[in-house]
């Protein structure tokens, strides 16, 4: 059964140097759902996401993609594999326009998203393509980072923290965005700590505590869930 699963990570390990922040992270993500990584700050859930990617040296356990181990593979031959990941920072060329910016990720398989759709999903983002990075907004910004990836074909993707400081209007956007990626079979994982927009996203929360998962359920199921995620956000 794991061999179909877009996503399978057992007994994850990672160091910064001597300093170890996953102590054996176990979870999986099936096709077409939202997982969202919930935890406070230092928890290690970017951490998670860079393993997930390749962008961590020192690492050990299992990273499956539709069953088959990647530790092997850069970074590059995961995306060729439809894995698309956006960091916290967005990685969007100010001096670039939004054209630019998106012309930049290449096109990788023949599933990646055209033009067309990404602005259809963003529509803010249509009538700003001649318009540089650095004069979006954040939530402009961030719409822009997950166009490129669905460009360059991801079908798998990893989002870190993708409602950060933006504004509660925007934040609805980015959720319907996720949504619809989802309604279309895409896969999503995503840290986050905004629990209204976690209730209204995921299909299952699985929360981080010091580099362990502490907690993994469906939102469907669990009763009285705000009290019982409430205390994994950071106060
Ligand atoms: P945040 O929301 O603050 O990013 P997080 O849950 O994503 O929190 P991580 O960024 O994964 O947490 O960090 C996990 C642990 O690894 C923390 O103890 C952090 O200090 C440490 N860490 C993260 N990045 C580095 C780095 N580049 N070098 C050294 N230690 C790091």
């Amino acid at each position: 059964r794991q061999a179909s699963l877009p996503l399978a990570i057992s007994n994850l390990k990672a160091w910064y140097g001597e300093v170890q922040a996953l102590f054996g992270i176990d979870f999986t993500v099936s096709e077409g759902e939202v997982v969202v990584l919930l935890g406070r700050n230092g928890a290690g859930k970017s951490t998670i996401l860079r393993v997930i990617m390749g962008l961590l040296q020192r690492q050990s356990g299992q990273v499956l993609l539709q069953g088959r181990e990647v530790r092997s593979l850069r970074p590059s031959e995961r995306a060729h594999l439809g894995l698309g990941y956006c960091p916290e920072e967005r990685g969007i060329f100010a001096s670039l326009t939004v054209a630019e910016n998106m012309a930049l990720s290449p096109r990788l398989g023949g599933s990646g998203m055209s033009d067309d759709e990404i602005f259809e999903l963003f529509p803010n983002l249509r009538s700003r393509t001649r318009h540089l990075g650095g004069q979006l907004s954040g939530g402009e910004q961030q719409m822009l980072a997950i166009g490129r990836i669905l460009r360059s074909g991801a079908r798998t993707l990893l989002l870190d923290e993708p409602t950060e400081g933006l504004a509660p209007i925007i934040i609805r956007q980015i959720e319907q965005a996720i949504t619809a990626l989802k309604q279309r079979g895409y896969t999503i994982l995503l840290v986050e700590q905004n629990l209204a927009f976690v209730l209204g996203v995921a299909d299952r929360v699985v929360a981080i505590e010091n580099g362990l998962v502490v907690d993994n359920c469906p939102t469907s199921e669990a009763e009285r869930i705000e009290a019982r995620l409430s205390k994994y956000i950071a106060v």
